[in-house]
């Protein structure tokens, strides 16, 4: 058996008593020819690795590179150094891969995050992005154990759609159809899909929700977690064109209920990596309190990455209906001042993230939810209120982000639904089947999205979503 080894987070947590093991990992640096700073990707807190004078021929020594691989027998001691209570004396080193320190792309010292993205195929390697996707998985995880313990049913919904009706943002179309000028022609020199692979036009999708929602109607209660994709050309810290999304859909759930599952949920997520990746977290917290440090006063985070988070989980969330919204944006001293850069001209306007990052952070300086939209700004699924002119929706807005959450209940009264489409010009006959849900035992329901990359860039300080995904997708950019 060639893999018999002990991780480095599991070694680090015992006591140095002479116990003999085997590590695997790669160099992160090797000083005066005698020590091995071992990482194995476990945790961002290196093995020392004490290599004896003498004891190994220089043949061997001079392959221990900056990201060589290596597996180590030894054993462990107490460190005679500072700042690391345990010492790898080696007995045998086997170099698995070498690495060519002239050529390798980074360097023992502290590279820009810019710079890091164009290497993101090696820049897992290094403690920053180590710490942001050891945290992005824990948050995964516990994203389906929330649900679990709940009782929904992970739904998997599908990747390549038919239907372009929900408008949630520009799609990327699906086709085996040739692209040089030769695909069949109809008659009015459109592209004729009924040639195309599926025998009609697809997409990317958008959203889950759609089939979601069959599932909820059937299940109960159940959540997608998967990639969504859209062809907007927004080039921002917040967009990306391949993000993922959770999406829970609840029959016999109103507004309220829906606001109550997606703060315990935001809340329970938070919790997990702070119980969990605690480490990682105080590493990203003084990492980004070292890259404020570059920002003027006014623009630094009045807390600390732990005290925010911990911040979040000690308050409720302020709920107000984006009437009362409009209302403190248009009395806010900033507005008077004319310091938004997009007017706030009243009732109906979209708001846009300079406004709910006002909302949040200077205004509540909490996470801030929103309800009861204007319907002509929302989507056509969204259930009607009766005052005829807004629907219920939320927002659920985070500091230092932004909008992480959209959701709503669901019009689940067909007649009101249909009469909605028709005005929206939404074809009814290509969403028969989604419109089926209204016509056998329709049901109270709602659910909502979170955008994950959004909730990773939350949790970690990270102000760019391209640094909280592995590759990231966005206008012009789709290396590795
Ligand atoms: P925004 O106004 O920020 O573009 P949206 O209104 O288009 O968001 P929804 O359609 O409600 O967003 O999608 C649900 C969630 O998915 C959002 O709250 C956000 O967290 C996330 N999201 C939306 N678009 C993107 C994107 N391009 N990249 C990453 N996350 C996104
Ligand atoms: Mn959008």
């Amino acid at each position: 058996m060639f893999n018999k080894r002990i991780k480095i987070k599991e070694l680090l947590a015992q006591e140095p008593a002479g116990q003999e093991v085997t590590v695997m990992g790669w160099v992160r640096t090797f000083r005066n020819n005698q020590f091995i700073a071992l990482n194995d990707g476990s945790t961002n807190n290196n093995i020392q690795v004490v290599v004896e004078l003498g004891k190994f021929n220089d043949e061997l020594l001079k392959r221990i590179t900056t990201s060589a691989s290596l597996k180590i027998t030894g054993t462990v001691v107490p460190s005679l150094g500072q700042g690391q209570k345990m010492d790898l004396k080696a007995v045998t080193i086997e170099v698995l891969g070498d690495s060519d320190a002239e050529k390798y792309p980074l360097q023992p010292k502290k590279h820009s995050l810019e710079f890091l993205r164009e290497k993101a195929h090696l820049r897992f390697r290094t403690n920053t992005f180590g710490s942001v996707f050891r945290v992005r998985h824990a948050l995964a995880f516990a994203i389906h154990k929330f649900f679990n313990e709940k009782g929904f049913v992970y739904m998997h919904t599908p990747i390549i759609t038919a239907s372009d009706a929900e408008g949630a943002g520009e799609m990327f179309r699906v086709t085996t159809l040739p692209v040089d000028g030769t695909a069949p022609k109809n008659e009015d020199g459109s592209v004729n899909f009924k040639e195309d692979f599926f025998g009609r036009s697809t997409n990317l999708t958008v959203s889950g929700q759609l089939e979601g929602e069959l599932g909820a109607t059937a299940f109960g209660d159940i959540y997608t977690f998967g990639p969504t994709f859209r062809a907007e050309n927004s080039n921002t810290t917040r967009h990306l064109a391949e993000f993922w999304m959770i999406e829970p859909e609840m029959a016999f759930y109103d507004l309220e209920d829906n606001m109550n599952l997606a703060e315990e949920f935001i809340k329970y997520i938070i919790r997990y990596a702070m119980d969990n990746n605690r480490e990682d977290l105080e590493f990203l917290a003084q990492r980004l309190a070292e890259e404020e440090k570059q920002l003027p006063q006014d623009k630094r985070s009045e807390m600390g990455l732990i005290e925010k988070l911990e911040f979040v989980l000690n308050n409720n969330f302020e709920r107000l209906t984006y009437t009362d919204a409009i209302d403190i944006l248009k009395e806010s001293n900033h507005n008077k001042k004319k310091k938004f850069q997009y007017e706030i001209t009243g009732w109906g306007m979209d708001l846009q993230s300079e406004h709910e990052r006002y909302l949040v952070e200077k205004h509540f300086k909490k996470p801030v939810i929103l309800y009861n939209y204007p319907a002509a700004i929302k989507a056509f699924y969204m259930r009607q209120n009766e005052d005829g002119k807004t629907v219920a929706a939320m927002d659920i807005l985070a500091p230092g982000i932004g909008e992480i959450v959209g959701g709503s209940q669901r019009e689940e009264r067909q007649d009101k639904l249909e009469t909605r489409m028709k005005e929206m010009h939404i074809p009814l006959e290509e969403l028969w089947w989604y419109l089926d849900t209204r016509r056998f035992g329709t049901v109270p329901h709602a659910g909502f999205g979170l955008g994950f990359e959004r909730m990773v860039q939350f949790v970690t300080g990270m102000t760019n979503i391209r640094d909280v995904i592995a590759f990231p997708r966005t206008p012009g950019s789709a290396e590795f």
